[in-house]
């Protein structure tokens, strides 16, 4: 049996501009690429129907079909990565196991584990910076330390970007100047170094026990024009003023050094919701208590009310608040909700509801197609005002005032609740005021308890 490399891919689903990958194809050995269907995450999935894992199949599949016409193949394994590795093991002559960092806590432990598997056997594991531009420890304060508010985290963010400019040969024979960091890597150079194979099995859906479905995954690619005016759209939700590619990030199958680079051409607004998106990786990173805990830890005395009926009400979109009952329902039906309106849903929740935002952060974990740990819960602790950059907490939105401002028309609010505006659309289920007032005291309460 020949000896291998094994590079397994995990959340960077693509065969370009792929880091970890790239080293693995530049290594001594052939390359096998691996992908594991981790069943302690998709065990604790509720329904077999989960637009995400078909996602993730249909994905694989294509990946497997482009190696295969090329001689080579994707190993697909179902299972415990506890289990699998040591299987692998057995199975093949491995030389060296490759990788692209994961930052959330549980995937830091599973490659602990099987990073420990493999110095026991002598085998190398070498992990890489794929998923974020910067990692914690490249953006740091001046008198050192990771930042934990965004605007001056952003500030040095892109001076670091800048600082370290390179030359590259772009796809069109041309040379161009690009940030060191932006540079992609060329896996296409090195592709004949993937291992030489029959093509392998691969678990089917059903296999694994879920199901197709028939929610719509957003493209991968996005017009200029949309990135050149976001700054002008990106607040309305009733227009396709977003470039709905959240799935793509979480998962990789698009790069970020690559929008990055096109962000910093286009649109300098976009190129800071990428850096939102660095910014709550390196938070989680570096703060895990945060999956659990309020970021500000004198906010878990805040005495939520967690009524659940309210809750459900919540849910489905039943609250006679029309623009929280159109994000909830855009969300139940499409995966996805407009990032004005994910704000507005989370207030309400967490401030007119007075309910634990760690329930509503769970729902739309359970809902959202591009649902990632740390944006998730960095956007759910900003609303609760738990979080690094949170408002203070008596800045309770208004859901009036927001629709009036975001929605003036109705439109947004018409697509997603037809029966507004007649007798079947219910009151609303708590007066904003008395909602507002008695939130104020609830915060004060909690926080003077800490
Ligand atoms: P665009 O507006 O086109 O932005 C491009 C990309 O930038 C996004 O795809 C995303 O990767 C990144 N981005 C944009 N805004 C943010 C932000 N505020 N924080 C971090 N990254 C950002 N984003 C997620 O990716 N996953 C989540 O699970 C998630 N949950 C959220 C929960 C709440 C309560 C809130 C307020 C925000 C949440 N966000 C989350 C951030 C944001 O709402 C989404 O990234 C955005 O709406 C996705 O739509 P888009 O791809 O069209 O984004």
């Amino acid at each position: 049996m020949a000896k291998v490399s094994i590079f397994w891919f995990r959340r960077d689903l693509r065969l370009h501009d792929n880091a970890g990958l790239y080293h693995a194809l530049r290594g001594a050995h052939p390359v096998l690429p691996l992908f594991i269907f981790d069943r302690e995450i998709l065990d604790d999935l509720e329904s077999p129907k989960d637009a995400r894992v078909e996602f993730l199949h249909d994905t694989l599949a294509g990946m497997k079909e482009s190696l295969e016409q090329e001689g080579h193949s994707l190993l697909v394994r179902y299972g415990f990565p506890k289990e699998i590795w040591p299987a692998l093991l057995k199975e093949f002559d491995v030389a060296a196991v490759y990788t692209n960092r994961d930052y959330e806590p549980y995937a830091k432990k599973r490659d602990q584990m099987v990073r420990e598997l493999l110095d026991n056997a002598g085998i190398p594991f070498h992990d890489f910076k794929d998923h974020v531009i910067f990692e914690a420890e490249e953006v740091q304060k001046k008198t050192g330390g990771n930042y934990t508010v965004f605007t001056p985290y952003s500030r040095t963010w892109k001076e670091v970007l800048n600082n370290r400019m390179d030359s590259f040969t772009n796809p069109d024979g041309e040379q161009q100047e690009i940030s060191y960091y932006l540079k992609p890597y060329p896996v296409e150079a090195y592709a004949s170094h993937f291992l030489e194979t029959e093509p392998l099995p691969m678990p089917t859906l059903e296999d694994m026990g879920f199901e197709p479905t028939d929610i719509e995954i957003p493209p991968k690619s996005v017009s200029r024009g949309l990135i050149r005016t976001y700054d002008e759209t990106r607040d309305i939700p009733a227009i396709n003023g977003t470039s709905r590619l959240g799935i793509h990030f979480r998962f990789g199958t698009i790069s970020i050094r690559e929008k990055a680079w096109r962000a910093k051409q286009l649109n300098d607004t976009f190129l800071n919701e990428l850096i939102w998106r660095d910014f709550y990786a390196q938070i989680l990173d570096e703060h895990p208590h945060v999956a659990e805990r309020s970021f500000r830890p004198k906010y878990d005395y805040v005495p939520w009310r967690n009524d659940e009926a309210d809750f459900k009400k919540w849910c489905e979109g039943k609250t006679g608040y029309p623009i929280v009952d159109a994000g909830m329902r855009e969300l139940n039906a499409t995966g996805y909700m407009h990032n004005r309106v994910r704000m507005i849903t989370a207030s309400f929740l967490t401030k007119h509801l007075l309910i634990d935002w760690r329930w509503g952060e769970a729902y739309f974990a359970k809902k959202l197609l591009d649902f990632d740990l740390s944006s998730n819960n960095g956007g759910w602790q900003w609303a609760a005002g738990s979080g690094t950059d949170a408002a203070p907490y008596f800045r309770v939105f208004n859901p009036y005032s927001q629709q009036k401002k975001f929605d003036k028309d109705f439109k947004y609010i018409k697509k997603w609740v037809p029966e507004f505006g007649t007798d079947r659309y219910p009151e609303p289920m708590v007066e904003h005021k008395m909602a507002r007032e008695r939130c104020l005291e609830a915060y004060k309460s909690g926080l003077e308890k800490a």
